[in-house]
């Protein structure tokens, strides 16, 4: 029996995690669930799975979930300590699935008890890369992608050296936006950058598939992954989504990764990794699909991209920076505060502002300094809206 844990386990990815470990309950010990506000959700899965502990990240829930969970045995327990506590609960493999820099603390304990951390939260990388691998390493803790490209490149690279790749092909949907005059998408409304055209995901990590803020936290999290240089990492947009990610060698040779848009397969391959093993995702009929489509990304119509080079190049605290001024224009979009193409304007007027401060972003990087960092950047990024909003 495995013992399992899934933070974030009320979230897509999360109940994508669960469809899997429900399918072989024997297989499974499972020790926490997490989740937020769906506290019904939470309560039923920990109660199918019996796990020992369900904690919701919000303090003032903690009655509710006691309630939901009376009579079943497992244990409740609510807010940012309980999170870690059960992030140090000894478990052999768990999904790092919150959303938000919030996944970056209870990854970090998974990693230092010595679990594997299957790591679909790609803002654990983004803003603190150096001191998660130093972790992982210390603790001979083993990091897993989850994130499709990453599950892609990781698997191309099953047996090869990384010595010899020569570029790393992350490709991309392009959103909802993608086929959009760049003059209409001032005029983006909430609904419209909440549909994705190929994949089901929480809304979050939609809206930034629109703006291609997720594209740009992917690049990052790929040279922070995989230790390859900036300049090794392309991105390419491709409609179909059914390229996850190209790995190209030195001797000219391009490896794909090709599969349906569906997350159980990225899922799946870390949860059973080493192995390989049957999985519930449609198998491809080239046939039907008959074509696949590529375009180079144009940087007016998607300036994160710019950004994440920038980010990239600076190294440091500026992922953290990048992150977190992201995550605040992203709470003002969906809140109607600013505009879709704000956002950019917002992240970078951020890091513009950490620049022109010194020492700021070469801080050593430590939790506390990210977490510090973190903070500052959504400050900043919200006394730029606030400034923004006053003229
Ligand atoms: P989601 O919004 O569907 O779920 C997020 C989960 O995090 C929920 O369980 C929620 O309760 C929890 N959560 C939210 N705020 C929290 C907080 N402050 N503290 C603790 N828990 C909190 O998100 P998702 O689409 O499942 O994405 C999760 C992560 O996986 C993100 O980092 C995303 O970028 C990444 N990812 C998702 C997909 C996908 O297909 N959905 C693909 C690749 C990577
Ligand atoms: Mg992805």
């Amino acid at each position: 029996m495995r013992r399992v844990s899934i933070f974030g386990a009320t979230g897509s990815i999360g109940q994508n995690t669960i469809d899997l470990i429900a399918r072989a309950p024997q297989d499974y010990d499972v020790v926490a669930l997490t989740g937020a506000g769906n506290i019904a959700q939470l309560a039923a899965d920990a109660r199918r799975l019996g796990a020992d502990v369900a904690v919701t990240a919000y303090d003032d829930r903690l009655d509710d979930l006691r309630a939901a969970l009376k009579g079943s045995g497992v244990a409740a327990a609510a807010g940012h300590n309980a999170l870690i506590e059960a992030a140090a609960r000894p478990a052999d493999w768990v999904m790092s699935a919150i959303v938000g820099a919030a996944g970056l603390a209870p990854g970090l304990t998974a990693l230092e008890q010595g679990a594997t951390l299957a790591l679909a939260n790609k803002e654990t990388l983004v803003c603190a890369g150096g001191l998660v691998l130093d972790t992982a390493a210390r603790n001979g803790a083993r990091l897993l992608p989850v994130d499709s490209e990453h599950s892609a490149v990781f698997q191309a690279l099953i047996g090869e050296d990384i010595a010899a790749v020569e570029r790393i092909i992350i490709t991309a949907s392009g959103g909802a936006f993608r086929d959009w005059p760049i003059k209409d998408l001032a005029k983006a409304t909430l609904a419209q950058a909440s549909s994705h055209p190929n994949w089901a995901m929480g809304q979050r990590i939609t809206i930034d598939s629109a703006s291609m803020f997720n594209k740009a936290l992917e690049l990052i999290e790929t040279k922070e992954f995989f230790g390859v240089r900036p300049e090794q990492i392309e991105t390419i947009i491709h409609p179909e989504s059914m390229i996850h990610a190209l790995v190209g060698f030195v001797d000219g040779a391009l490896m794909a990764h090709v599969g349906p848009p569906d997350m159980r397969h990225a899922i799946g391959f870390a949860l059973h990794w080493p192995e390989r093993r049957d999985l519930p995702v449609e198998r491809l009929d080239l046939a039907r699909v008959s074509q696949l489509n590529f375009r180079a990304p144009d940087e007016a119509r998607y300036p994160a991209l710019r950004l994440a080079r920038q980010v990239m190049e600076r190294g440091g605290l500026s992922g953290a920076v990048f992150n977190a001024a992201k995550e605040r224009a992203l709470d003002a979009f969906i809140a109607g505060r600013i505009g879709f193409v704000d956002m950019a304007s917002v992240v970078e007027e951020v890091l513009g502002q950490f620049e022109a401060e010194a020492g700021l972003i070469d801080a050593p990087m430590s939790l506390d300094n990210v977490l510090k960092t973190d903070h500052l950047a959504r400050k900043k990024a919200d006394g730029i809206m606030a400034e923004r909003a006053g003229k």
